[in-house]
């Protein structure tokens, strides 16, 4: 399947799209670690990213687009894939046709994790990655022995740079004043799957894969 996860930040999409990924060989394609990748290698496109990212704006769409051109056009993409944080907006929306018209694809549903603002703030705050999986946690939600088995291993939990309070609320403004537009521009195309991203992560998961058919 081909789909693309809308939600704001924190909403889970990065969490469920590894699981989807992992169950159902789909390939996450996340222009967040697209481009937090390139920032590390310091290519001119991370040169040019990297202040946008640290204050919680759009990075430019020539940037984002030609990620997502050169990462879509890699052969794994073929067994289906999950955009993650892309598009975000409508500019990035209406780019994505032609993008996928070249590669012979088009696009089978748009999910909208769909979560309250009280609940973004705390999965921004508290979210870590673990050095040494790469596996995505949450300080006041996952389970402990998750936590403790990532530093039992060696691991250190690393908070991204810009899941600070300070950006939280710039990229939430970001997403009401131009991501949000893209969910009735989804639903206008018939596409749009509502999914309610509250509660825990099981329960999230099982609700999606229900909205998109996959549920065994
Ligand atoms: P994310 O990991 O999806 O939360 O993205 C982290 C940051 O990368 C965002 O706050 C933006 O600065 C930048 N970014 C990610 N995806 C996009 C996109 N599609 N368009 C513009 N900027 C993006």
């Amino acid at each position: 399947m081909r789909i693309v996860f809308l939600g704001p930040p924190g909403a889970g999409k990065g969490t469920q799209a590894q699981r989807l990924m992992a169950e159902h060989g789909m390939v996450q394609v996340s222009t967040g670690d697209l481009l937090r990748d390139a920032v590390k290698r310091g290519t001119p496109a991370g040169l040019r990213a990297r202040a946008k990212m640290d204050a919680g704006a759009l990075v430019s769409d020539d940037i984002v687009l030609e990620l997502i051109r050169e990462r879509l056009g890699a052969p794994d993409t073929r067994r289906g894939f999950i955009l993650d944080g892309f598009p975000r907006n409508l500019a990035q929306a209406e780019a994505l046709g032609p993008v996928l018209a070249g590669i012979g694809q088009a696009l089978d549903a748009v999910v909208l994790l769909d979560v309250d603002l009280d609940i973004l703030k705390k999965r921004i705050t508290g979210r870590r990655t673990c050095s040494l999986t790469g596996k995505l946690l949450n300080i006041y939600f996952s389970p402990q022995a998750e936590l403790d088995a990532c530093i039992a291993g060696g691991g250190t939990l690393v908070q991204r740079a810009d899941d600070n309070e300070a950006t939280i609320d710039n990229r939430l403004r970001v997403y009401r004043e131009q991501t949000e537009q893209l969910v009735p521009y989804y639903q206008k195309l018939g596409l749009l799957r509502r999914v309610a991203g509250e509660g825990g992560m099981d329960e999230v998961y099982s609700r999606l894969t229900q909205a998109l058919g996959l549920a065994a």
